[in-house]
This record gives structure tokens, C-alpha cells and sequence, in this order.
């Protein structure tokens, strides 16, 4: 094995995001080895930081003055399917443009279309995983 980190799956195994596993526990271990309390951005994933747009941001939601707690406060925030009340933990922004033309912003979709219920999503609202913007 040449990362201890990464564990090699059998060909065809559908991988899961683990939220980089192995970093929150050093984190934590270190954290407790020091009798420290975990700071806020201690724990970066490895997208997170690899990431150049910083499009990712990882934290604790129970924590009320974490980076992420503030975000997901904020009226960008959103959840895939919150109406199944699942309550994931994982949070989107979605990005709010307003320079575009009106006539750019009338749904995609006719209203003959087969399904069309007038009501989907805002035109003006584009939908991306950016933490920041
Ligand atoms: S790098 Fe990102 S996607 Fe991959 S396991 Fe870590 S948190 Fe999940």
C-alpha cells in the first residue's frame, strides 16, 4: 500500500466521500493530545484544500461560530431534497445572478412542456457548489 490513507477497493466498489475520515480523526487526536478544544478550520479536507476556488468548505454545523454555521445561515444555503426532510449535512450556495437580461431569465422550458409546472426554480438563480462568491 503506498498511502496508509487511501484504502485500495476492488475493482467495481462505488466509493463514497469518507469527508476525508483519516484528517478529522489526526485533528482530533491532536486536539486532545494538546487538551485543546478543535479550532475552527483545523480540519481541511483534501479537496477543500486543493481546491483553487475554495468552492469547498469543511467545518462543524454544531459549532454556532464556525465558518460553515455562518454560511449555511445565509439565504444561499440550501439542501438537495430538504423537502424529504433527510437533513443531510452537506450544504449548497447556489449563485444569484442579477446582470442578466430579462429575456435571459424566462424558463428554459416551454409551458407545453409535458411536466411544466411554472413553478420550478427562479430563472435568475443558477445553481453551483461555490462556498464563496
Ligand atoms: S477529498 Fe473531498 S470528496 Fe474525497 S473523501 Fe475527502 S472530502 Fe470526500
Amino acid at each position: 500500500m503506498f498511502n496508509p490513507n487511501v484504502v485500495v477497493r476492488s475493482r467495481g466498489v462505488m466509493e463514497k466521500c469518507s469527508f476525508c475520515v483519516q484528517r478529522i480523526e489526526e485533528q482530533k487526536i491532536e486536539a486532545r493530545r494538546l487538551g485543546q478544544p478543535l479550532a475552527d478550520g483545523a480540519i481541511k479536507t483534501a479537496c477543500e484544500q486543493v481546491c483553487p476556488a475554495q468552492a469547498i468548505v469543511f467545518g462543524d454545523l454544531h459549532d454556532p461560530n464556525s465558518r460553515v454555521t455562518a454560511l449555511a445561515a445565509g439565504r444561499r444555503a440550501y439542501r438537495v431534497l430538504d423537502e424529504l426532510n433527510t437533513q443531510p449535512a452537506v450544504r449548497y450556495l447556489k449563485l444569484v445572478r442579477q446582470d442578466r437580461p430579462a429575456a435571459e431569465r424566462q424558463p428554459q422550458r416551454s409551458q407545453n412542456t409535458p411536466g411544466y409546472s411554472g413553478s420550478a426554480v427562479s430563472p435568475s438563480i443558477a445553481v453551483d457548489g461555490r462556498a464563496n462568491g
